[in-house]
């Protein structure tokens, strides 16, 4: 195997196999993984037109970085300083301790997912969490699946495959860029009736529509958008029992949604899970990881019968829920039983109560922070801020916040570049000149991270 060098000075692969550098790589990562990255760095040189100085140098630190990416992880946590509660690229809620101790301890070993312990016969893995929920919201039962996409999709699958599915105009909604609801109900095999106009349906325009081919009335909650102006729609629960009087199956799909009042715990203002289960319809869909504050899910709330007709198609074995989001959907939910619990621990909850005014400290103290770190090569301010709950639930709510601005010379998109490319990225705004970092999403236990990042970044 061993060559000449090719006359254009880049060394063999042989000779780069027995420097110290070498040596360790062969360690590290094992012959055929060194071989490739050597090759691919020596590949690199051919063809250049000037080589580097020590061309065997090159090819070694080129072939050792590509196998040190190798190593490390690719999903990694970050630090969110975007001041947005549920960023679904951030991957929405943080789970309480709670949660992530369930999590571990039902990843750890075999349980009793579908065993019925008392009876020794197999059981459903819906029971660990149906019971619960059917306490916090009133429902009389519930499905869990992977989420709220895939409980739309089951819904209809279910009960309005070769029929109609009768839904008002102003609510053909985009949720993500793959989740349109026109294009989810003609995927199910359902026929879009659409009712009403943009701005304005009223409960005459569903009694009108309703017919023998109905399968399914459907309500979309507006979670990521609002129509402004001479707008109407009639109270959902109006349309809930006029779809009760015609025998057909009336279904929510609520998004998101509060199990706790708003007004009683000093959250935002959004529609609570039970006022859905409470305005009578069959079934109320939303997703775990948005304002509820558990792992991704989506969870059916609901009449047994329905449910259990959706738990026995193909497509629920498809979207089946796994057990490690059980363990930790379980734990947020029994936090539930105690609503101050509930608020203190669930980190969606408690980051959507934080107050302005400690967050004006933390921006305080931090500016001073960094003034002495940064040493006068960036301009820091403490700024007051709006963010959003993000993650499809109240539209148009904005929280109140403080944050830092930082202004350096040289441009703030280049920082914000290598602020994301740290060991522990940093995700912050451009704003006009400056890079805004907002303190309500940045735990106080993550501020020294930031501040190191924030330093070996500086311009
Ligand atoms: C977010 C949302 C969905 C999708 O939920 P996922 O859990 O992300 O699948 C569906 N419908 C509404 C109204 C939503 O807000």
């Amino acid at each position: 195997m061993s060559q000449p060098h090719p006359g254009r000075g880049i060394p063999s692969l042989d000779l780069l196999l027995r420097t110290p550098e070498g040596l360790e790589l062969l360690e590290a990562h094992g012959r055929i993984r060194v071989l490739e990255a050597l090759r691919d760095g020596a590949a690199s040189l051919r063809g250049a037109s000037r080589l580097p100085a020590d061309p065997a140098a090159f090819i070694l630190e080129h072939a050792s970085a590509q196998l040190q990416a190798l190593c490390e992880p690719s999903l990694r946590r970050v630090l969110n300083a975007t001041g947005v509660v549920l960023h679904t690229n951030l991957g929405r809620s943080t789970l309480a301790r709670a949660a992530l101790e369930a999590l571990q301890e039902a990843a750890s070993g075999p349980t009793n997912l579908e065993l019925d312990l008392e009876q020794g016969r197999r059981g459903s893995r819906q029971v660990h969490v149906r019971d619960l929920l059917a306490l916090l919201t009133g429902a009389p039962s519930a499905l869990v699946v992977n989420n709220c996409a895939a409980a739309v999709m089951l819904t209809v699958d279910a009960l309005a495959r070769n029929r109609d599915v009768v839904v008002s105009r102003g609510e053909l909604v985009e949720i993500g860029d793959t989740f349109r609801l026109p294009e989810l109900l003609r995927h199910a095999g359902a026929r879009l009736v659409e009712v009403g106009t943009t701005n304005r349906t009223r409960l005459e325009d569903y009694r009108a529509a309703l017919g023998p081919e109905t399968g399914l009335v459907m309500v979309s909650h507006p979670s990521n958008y609002s129509i402004e102006g001479f707008t109407g729609r009639p109270d959902p629960a109006r349309v809930a029992a006029l779809a009760r009087e015609h025998a057909v199956p009336s279904f929510l799909d609520l998004g998101s949604g509060l199990l706790l009042d708003p007004e009683e715990h000093g959250l935002p203002c959004e529609p609570t899970i039970p006022d859905a289960v409470a305005a009578g319809f069959d079934l109320v869909a939303f997703s775990g990881d948005k304002l509820l504050g558990g792992p991704q899910a989506g969870i059916l709330l609901g009449r047994a019968d329905l449910l259990r007709t959706m738990s026995r198609t193909p497509l629920a074995r498809a979207v089946r829920v796994g057990k490690l989001t059980l363990a930790a959907l379980e734990a947020t939910l029994r936090l539930y039983l105690d609503p101050r619990r509930a608020l203190e621990q669930i980190p969606t909850l408690a980051t959507l109560r934080l107050a302005p005014e400690a967050l004006r400290k933390r921006a305080e103290a931090l500016a001073e922070d960094l003034r002495v770190r940064l040493e006068g090569r960036v301009q820091v301010e403490v700024v007051s801020s709006r963010s959003t709950p993000g993650g499809g639930g109240m539209p148009g709510a904005e929280l109140s916040g403080w944050g830092v601005r930082l202004v350096p010379p040289d441009g703030e998109q280049a920082w914000a570049e290598r602020l994301r490319r740290e060991p522990r990225p940093v995700l912050a705004t451009c704003r006009r000149g400056g890079l805004h970092l907002d303190l309500r999403t940045l735990p106080p236990e993550d501020e020294s991270e930031l501040v190191r990042a924030l330093e070996s970044t500086a311009p």
